[in-house]
């Protein structure tokens, strides 16, 4: 007899619980590198998400966290931290088989999402206001940052515990109660997460954790009348849903979102280092990246020595399971990429782009994709275009610097960038010109909770990271007082 492995099952947690959705629906978590069913969770339905919303209302009027100060909240987000940290190397675990991204790389970075949150914890008592210096003699005015209500923070599946860090963060610092909308791909760890908001001692309700489909689940929390702000990060095609959503309850919303970024190699640059960019721009997370470098711009002179150290390095990548340490590219997250991935590819080689490696999918049970380089003889190749969350890059050539910013800025994205050169004036000439959020200057793919983080036009608008992002999550209020003792006047006439 064999005894059937018990698959583990991931609640939402509500008010502090972990409970099932209303209508008891469960959705099953496939593990990428097995294309079998690893796990399941709770679907999250309008009811369970009116409840999430009215809990968290109630906490920001009255009770424990409406009238905690701000340095308390900070000490809550330390010790949040610090149990982040604590269990990264789990929450990575869960993360890996959800999601399939490399157990390597979801581990340490679980464990730098706890920086984020202590980034925020140190403002959370540096939110400031204002005494005015009014042209009024007999009036004293000042303003205070009020926080902004009940959020709504939906996450792609992408990096679900990076991207609710840069919204809950700055959130809870500045006093707001959250509901977090977990993708229905790989939320796994997200829905987990919950038992150490409860842990560090946040009251219950502040933060609630739901997942669940669009219908069901995102739409009702995004158009409910009592969320105050959306900060959405997913793909453009989702954020024109959020916007027509946020016309329902005129909730302030950033959005964070997809990209098809370029990566400039001029002729002094030192090619190795480049070659690494690039790599690290296209198969890091194995391409499933916000800020893939995913349209390689080389200056013709160097163009085949490029090719040729590529393909070199490529020749030592190591596709595999996710788990094991010595792997550098892992599955795909879903099927769906893949054929995404393959009809994408078909046609642009019906264009005239050549596949210089890669180009297949990998024949295992797994979402497996080679490593591929696509050389684009022209601009108006597929693979320039389309945001494919792969490990495909494509390549194109340039004479002049000119010519390279205009191909570096032919895109309706503008999410990461950059460059690789050896000349300094060149390095910020170039910098300056480029359509795009994020350059990165002889690096790729480097973040901090300390650096604003963000889009340019189909790549959304929104900052998250660094100081500023606390004020999406404050409002201002003004308060007047007549400081002199005459009574108000003629009450026709604006003072
Ligand atoms: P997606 O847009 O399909 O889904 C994102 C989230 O939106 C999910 O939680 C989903 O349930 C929810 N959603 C779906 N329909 C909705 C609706 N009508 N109303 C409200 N919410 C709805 O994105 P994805 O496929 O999960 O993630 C990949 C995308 O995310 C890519 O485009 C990628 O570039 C982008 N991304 C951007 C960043 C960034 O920081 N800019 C980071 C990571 C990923």
């Amino acid at each position: 007899m064999t005894i059937k492995e018990k698959i583990p099952h991931y609640s939402l947690f509500i008010n502090g619980e972990f409970i099932e959705g209303e209508k008891k629906e469960s959705i099953e978590s496939i593990n990428p590198h097995t294309g079998k069913v690893w796990a399941t969770f709770s679907a999250a339905n309008d009811v369970d998400v009116n409840r999430a919303i009215s809990i968290a209302k109630r906490s920001m009027e009255k009770g424990k966290w409406a009238d905690m100060l701000p340095s308390m909240r900070g000490k809550l987000l330390f010790t949040l931290a610090d149990l982040i940290e604590k269990h990264a190397s789990f929450l990575g675990e869960i993360e890996t088989k959800d999601s399939g991204k490399l157990l390597v790389e979801t581990a340490t970075q679980t464990k730098y999402v706890a920086d984020y949150y202590r980034y925020y914890a140190g403002l959370a008592d540096k939110i400031e206001g204002a005494t005015l210096p009014i042209d009024k003699p007999d009036m004293h005015v000042f303003t205070t940052c009020e926080p902004i209500g009940v959020v709504a923070a939906i996450v792609p599946w992408n990096a679900q515990m990076f991207l609710t860090a840069t919204k809950l963060a700055p959130a809870l610092a500045a006093g707001c109660a959250t509901i977090i909308k977990a993708s229905e791909i790989a939320p796994c760890a997200l829905l987990y997460f919950g038992r150490l908001i409860k842990e560090a001692g946040f009251p219950d309700g502040v933060v609630s954790i739901i997942t669940g489909d669009a219908k069901n689940c995102a739409v009702p929390l995004t158009t409910h009348p009592d969320i105050d702000r959306i900060a959405f990060t997913g793909g453009p095609e989702t954020a024109k849903q959020i916007i027509i959503n946020s016309a329902e309850n005129f909730a302030v919303t950033t959005l964070e979102l997809g990209g098809k970024s370029p990566i400039i190699i001029f002729e002094d640059a030192d090619i190795d280092s480049a070659v690494n960019g690039i790599i690290a721009g296209n198969f890091g997370a194995s391409g499933q990246s916000c800020v893939a470098g995913s349209r390689v711009i080389v200056h013709e002179s160097i163009k085949n020595d490029v090719i040729a150290r590529l393909i070199k390095k490529v020749n030592h990548i190591r596709v595999g399971s996710p788990t094991d340490p010595e792997t550098h590219v892992g599955p795909l997250c879903t099927e769906k990429q893949i054929i995404l991935i393959e009809n994408t590819l078909k046609k642009a080689t019906s264009q005239g782009a050549k596949i210089q490696f890669g180009g297949k999918r990998k024949q295992s049970e797994g979402y497996y994709f080679e490593p591929t380089l696509v050389d684009c003889p022209n601009e108006s190749i597929a693979t320039l275009e389309v945001e494919m969350f792969g490990p495909v890059m494509s390549m194109l050539s340039f004479e002049s610097e000119e010519e390279a910013i205009d191909l570096a800025n032919n895109s309706s994205y503008g999410l990461g960038s950059g460059v690789f050169t050896t000349n300094l004036a060149r390095a910020h000439r170039v910098s300056k010109k480029i359509k795009a959020g994020i350059c990165w200057i002889n690096s790729y793919r480097a973040i901090s909770p300390i650096a604003p983080f963000g889009g340019y036009n189909r790549s959304g608008y929104a900052r998250e990271a660094g100081i500023q992002a606390i004020n999406d999550y404050v409002r201002t209020k003004t308060t007047w007082i007549n400081i002199s003792d005459e009574p108000m006047a003629n009450p026709f006439v604006m003072r």
